[in-house]
């Protein structure tokens, strides 16, 4: 009898969903048997870490957290702070009946660019140029052992958006205009997550959680075509258009075992991709049977109605109906909560719509073995801007400059820039500026200006590592033509380009250099050889100057690695970089793309010079 009432005791402690010898489905399946209507709508619910207090998990069973822009735990927190504030989180999650862990999510779109110290690579628009996805694959296992460093174990990128207008504020984060470089470029998801196995079943998540990181393909899909590149606008396109241009990188993603989809704020043809039940249920979903969860953009679904959040009760049941599993409330998530339970106790949300939604975001958190292992410790924290990983952003930063100019003439080709030289000359508001050569989503949202925003190498920094120790060079931001005469330079260095920018702030309707770029360009190229460096996120308006200049070099948003463009330079590597994008000749020519009607660009699409290099990557 004793022996019997044992059994029954340990039978009745047993708990299925945890036991991680049962097959995934059978845990979900008993997980989801236990849970209330309130477990499961929180489990759908992601707020901002600022309102995430571990009572506020608890209290609320909140599914996830995440870090927008610039929501840091201190500024320039250390991996360890990082970690223990991710796992303070996670400590109320676990404190719940049935102790459920939160996914922490953060955009980490061109290394951990939240977090001081860590490698930032080039922006998307530079590694598009490299055409290279052993490379990108590379830089994706790099930023998920960053991101692991910090406790962190999922990441809102890649941004697979197919940029066809420049005038658009995050071309930056697209890697071309043409989608089968973005194709091509889905390789960062295994980088992020691991291989998956070849005998997966198509649509079904993965990702290796002990080192890896959820990814997320976004923004679904469309959000690269609005009308004038403006932000979250209307994508007017045919159905076979968005197909053949803006769904196909979503097809790879999927193969790849890609765990998220977060959803575009942009409409098309007029209606809100928050709340197009066809495209996001209909056709991700079900036709391309994609088995992880779609999450919201940050207030998405507040913003399906304009103004946002003028009938919020309509939002929620629109965009749930739509198919979003999880919806970033950063900050408002109780008025949502309130209206999704009040929405499915008056059956206006069938309960088998929360169910799908909450077997998804399980299915991510079992696959990658959060149940099994939701505290962070630090045994990744030496990852954080590693010198190997600094030295592949090197690498990428190389292979992403484009030459578009060599020389007045063929025959007289300025780079590679002799190392021994009198007196160089360099100039102009981007060449030491580490802030600007890193763009937008690099500590702060919006990014910033200026040399202590991380560590890192600027352009200047890069040069004076390479020349020969007796060549003299002479920084001045911006010099006049006088200051340029009276000197004896054997040549100049001019870099100049766009300050950083993210989102909305981004959109431009003239795509200029900033002030004083051009008069820089002047001053200098009017009276010594030159070359001049662009450090811009798209391409810029440069047609004016091009005769002026001796040589001319695209260098996007390169990144903390500012000595990858002075090793091409000065001709440690060659030049290989083909641009991924059309570089136009005015704005009003704006939309171009390679194949279109009177394609009349300044370098067209695929254009780039080369070199040849001392050593090789
Ligand atoms: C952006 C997303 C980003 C999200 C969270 C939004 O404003 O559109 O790309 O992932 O914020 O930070």
């Amino acid at each position: 009898l004793l022996l019997c009432s044992l059994m029954a005791v340990s039978e009745a402690m047993y708990v299925k969903y945890k036991d991680p010898k049962q097959p995934m489905g059978a845990r979900i399946k008993d997980l989801m048997k236990r849970m209330t209507l309130a477990e499961k709508i929180g489990q759908m619910t992601q707020i901002e870490r600022m309102v995430a207090a571990p009572d506020v998990m608890k209290n609320y069973f909140i599914g996830s957290v995440l870090s927008g822009g610039g929501s840091v735990p201190a500024p320039k927190a250390s991996a360890a702070t990082w970690v223990n504030a991710v796992n303070e989180i996670q400590k109320g999650s676990l404190s719940t009946r049935l102790g459920i862990p939160m996914i922490y999510g953060i955009d980490a779109v061109h290394g951990h660019n939240n977090v001081y110290n860590a490698t930032i690579f080039p922006h998307n628009v530079g590694l598009g140029v490299t055409r290279d996805p052993a490379l990108i694959k590379k830089i994706g296992e790099a930023t998920a052992l960053e991101v692991r460093a910090t406790g962190i174990p999922y990441v809102f990128a890649p941004c697979i958006a197919v940029c066809r207008d420049p005038r658009w504020g995050r071309c930056y984060e697209s890697y071309s205009e043409d989608h089968t470089i973005v194709q091509k470029m889905t390789q960062i998801i295994p980088g992020l997550q691991g291989e998956i196995p070849a005998n997966a079943r198509k649509g079904v998540p993965f990702v290796d959680g002990k080192d890896k990181v959820a990814a997320c393909a976004k923004h679904y899909v469309g959000d690269g075509g609005t009308t004038r590149g403006i932000n979250e606008n209307n994508t007017v396109i045919s159905l076979e258009g968005l197909m053949s241009i803006h769904m196909p990188a979503y097809y790879d993603s999927i193969i790849k075992g890609v765990a998220t989809v977060m959803v575009s704020y942009s409409s098309w043809n007029g209606q809100k991709m928050h709340a197009n039940q066809a495209l996001v249920t209909g056709y991700l979903k079900n036709k391309l049977k994609f088995k992880g969860f779609v999450i919201s953009d940050w207030e998405g679904i507040d913003r399906i109605t304009s103004p946002p959040h003028a009938n919020y009760s309509y939002s929620v049941q629109a965009g749930v109906s739509a198919g979003i599993d999880m919806i970033m409330v950063p900050n408002n998530f109780m008025e949502f909560i309130n209206i999704l339970t009040d929405q499915v106790n008056k059956k206006i949300i069938p309960m088998s719509r929360i169910d799908d939604a909450v077997r998804r975001i399980l299915r991510v958190k079992f696959t990658m073995g959060l149940f099994e292992n939701p505290l962070a410790d630090l045994s990744f924290a030496n990852q954080l801007g590693s010198q190997e990983h600094r030295e592949l952003a090197k690498e990428a930063v190389r292979k992403s400059l484009v030459l578009l100019k060599n020389g007045k003439s063929a025959s007289k080709p300025l780079i590679p820039l002799p190392k021994k030289a009198l007196k160089i000359l360099v100039a102009g508001s981007h060449a030491d500026n580490l802030g600007y050569q890193c763009g937008g989503w690099t500590i702060t949202w919006q990014g910033q200006g200026g040399n202590d925003i991380t560590s890192g190498t600027t352009i200047l920094g890069a040069i004076k590592n390479t020349v020969h120790p007796s060549t003299q060079v002479v920084y001045n931001e911006n010099p006049d033509a006088n200051f340029v005469t009276s000197n004896k330079f054997s040549y100049a260095v001019v870099v100049v380009g766009e300050p950083p920018y993210a989102e909305t702030n981004g959109d431009s309707t003239n795509l200029t250099i900033s002030e004083p770029g051009p008069s820089t360009i002047e001053n200098v190229c009017g009276a010594v050889r030159c070359v001049v460096v662009i450090v811009s996120g798209r391409p810029v308006v440069i047609e004016p100057y091009v005769s002026k200049i001796d040589a001319l070099v695209a260098a996007w948003l390169p990144g903390t690695e500012g000595q990858g463009v002075a090793d091409v330079l000065f001709g440690d590597y060659g030049f290989t970089g083909k641009l991924a994008r059309t570089w136009f000749k005015s704005v009003d020519q704006l939309p171009m793309n390679v194949g279109d009607d009177h394609y009349d660009p300044l370098f067209p699409f695929g254009f780039g010079l080369t070199t040849k290099g001392v050593k090789k990557d």
